[in-house]
């Protein structure tokens, strides 16, 4: 099944390759092993709604074997000990080998994930050793700075890795997500243990293995699969885990923060939801605008937390503007994400899928205008059309949650000034973009509008140099960039006469 809005289709069953799964078992110490429960649980393919596979589920106990590992790795092991050019060299291979597996990467992603092929060939999977490559350039570029203090002082910090690092991360992007974290703790000298999402966990273990093979030592990095509210909360709370790194819901990240409060006071970093406004102003080209603007929103089928999914369109370029999304969506090929053709797969989960759907009703019976979309496509599997809304306000539902689904509002505003303030009107502040021509426009608004990153006439226009992460309840730390790096280090300062005599 692939369809447009037009009913074109394409006959998926030539572009199906199931990859073969050779990785379900938990990754502890440098073994693939069982869980100590020997519990399971399902990963499901989206396109049908049927079993992968199960993996191994991790629980409490084997949260505490995984961070024993990586707290002895950390404590006696070599990797935090290493010069930084050693872990460098390393990096680089395992940077290596995730390009030579590109292709079964990319499978095992998107039928995990229902991620279309095409992106997590050419973006997904090569992300993970981009970040891989950059953060190893960095591991020898680690050092502090040298005081010349009063009263016949001198001083100095030195950069230490912070420790063991627990990474719990989402569904929706797994490898980018396991990179994003785990290069810069890598780079660092920390150790660590990652929790896949539940709904996604085999690209990770693949990573593993690789890991493995390009010499990671034992111990250093860990995966445990499992749920949140098990192996997820039994990372966070755990006494032994010296700092937490999470990306998901708000929601989640508040019981993070308060894990991390009621046992030892871990630092932890969270990025979180977002509902991101994208202004288009008079001045621009309409088509080329709405490119940006249908891209932002429909992307990995929504299921980003950058989507731009409140459009503020100026008025007098609204109705053409308006008709452009129409046009797009009509052109967007939604179905089986193995066919290169097609621009959407399905959503991730059935939950996922029916969550989207609620909010489908929702905007209806909130008195906002359908304009496209808002049906399932298929019976069978978890696609959704590309659904636009208009006549939408600033209050109701769907321009307030995160929706994380292919369901994109549309808005009308006047002035300059009204659409800094509606754009403001969000409790998240993650990411914001403004289409205009004009610089006085451009600057005025990024400047005005709260959020993490602004994307200046393009849209989710990432880059593993840019940090990125939230304001407000979009969460705080960052993603990407030096500034990552630094969120794995801890700084310790020396401090010492300059002469060998008695300093008082
Ligand atoms: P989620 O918060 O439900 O889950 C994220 C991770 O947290 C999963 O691994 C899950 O197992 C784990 N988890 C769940 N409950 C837990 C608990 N009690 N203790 C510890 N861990 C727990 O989020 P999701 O639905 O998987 O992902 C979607 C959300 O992630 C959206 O809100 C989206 O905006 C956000 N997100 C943010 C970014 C960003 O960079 N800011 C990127 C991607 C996704």
């Amino acid at each position: 099944m692939a369809s447009n809005c037009n009913g074109n289709s394409h006959h998926p069953e030539t572009f199906f390759k199931i990859p073969e799964i050779k990785f379900t078992k938990l990754f502890i110490d440098g073994e693939f092993v069982d869980s100590v429960s020997g519990k399971t649980l399902e990963t499901i393919d989206p396109r049908t709604g049927e079993v992968i596979t199960r993996v191994a589920a991790g629980g409490k106990e084997d949260v505490d074997l995984a961070v024993k590992a990586a707290r002895q790795a950390f404590d006696h092991g070599p990797w935090p000990r290493l010069g930084g050019p050693e872990r460098a060299r390393i990096m680089l291979k395992f940077a290596d080998l995730i390009e030579e597996n590109v292709e079964e990467l990319a499978a095992l992603e998107t039928i995990d994930a229902g991620k279309v092929i095409t992106f997590c060939k050419m973006a997904d999977i090569p992300t993970g050793a981009k970040a891989l490559r950059y953060y190893a350039g960095a591991a020898d570029k680690i050092h502090g700075t040298v005081m010349k203090l009063s009263k016949g002082l001198q001083g100095y910090t030195l950069k230490e890795p912070i420790g063991v690092v627990g990474h719990i991360i989402p569904w929706n992007f797994p490898t980018v997500m396991f990179f994003m974290k785990t290069a810069p703790a890598l780079a660092a000298g920390c150790t660590m243990v990652v929790k896949p999402a539940e709904q996604t966990p085999l690209t990770a273990l693949y990573y593993a293995h690789l890991a493995k093979l390009a010499g990671v030592p034992n111990g250093v990095l860990n995966i445990v699969n499992g749920y949140g509210e098990t192996a997820g909360a039994a990372l966070s709370a755990h006494m032994d885990i010296d700092k937490v790194s999470f990306t998901g819901s708000t929601e989640v990240g508040r019981k993070i923060m308060a894990a991390a409060a009621a046992s030892n006071l871990k630092p932890v970093s969270l990025e979180l939801g977002g509902k991101s406004p994208l202004l288009v102003f008079d001045d621009v080209d309409v088509n080329e605008a709405a490119n940006i603007a249908f891209n932002g929103m429909f992307i990995n089928k929504g299921e980003i937390c950058v989507a731009s999914s409140r459009l503020f369109v100026q008025e007098g370029i609204y109705d053409k503007f308006v008709n452009k999304l129409v046009e797009k969506a009509k052109s967007w090929v939604v179905g089986d994400p193995f066919d290169p053709k097609v621009n959407q797969g399905p959503q991730v989960t059935k939950e996922q899928f029916e969550r989207v759907m609620s909010y489908i009703e929702h905007g209806k019976r909130e008195g906002a205008s359908l304009l496209t979309g808002g049906k399932r496509l298929g019976e069978k599997g978890y696609y959704i059309e590309p659904t636009i809304f208009t006549d939408v306000k600033d209050d109701m539902i769907i321009a307030k949650e995160e929706i994380f689904g292919p369901v994109l509002s549309v808005m009308k505003f006047k002035t300059v000034e009204e659409g800094i303030k509606r754009a403001n009107l969000t409790s998240y502040g993650l990411a914001a973009g403004i289409i205009t021509k004009d610089l006085n426009i451009a600057n005025t608004v990024s400047r005005s509008i709260r959020a993490g990153i602004i994307w200046i006439n393009c849209y989710a226009a990432f880059d593993i140099d840019c940090p990125y992460g939230g304001f407000k309840m979009s969460g705080f730390g960052r993603d990407f960039g030096v500034e990552a790096l630094n969120q794995y280090l801890q700084i310790k300062s020396v401090v010492t006469p300059v002469q060998n005599s008695p300093w008082f």
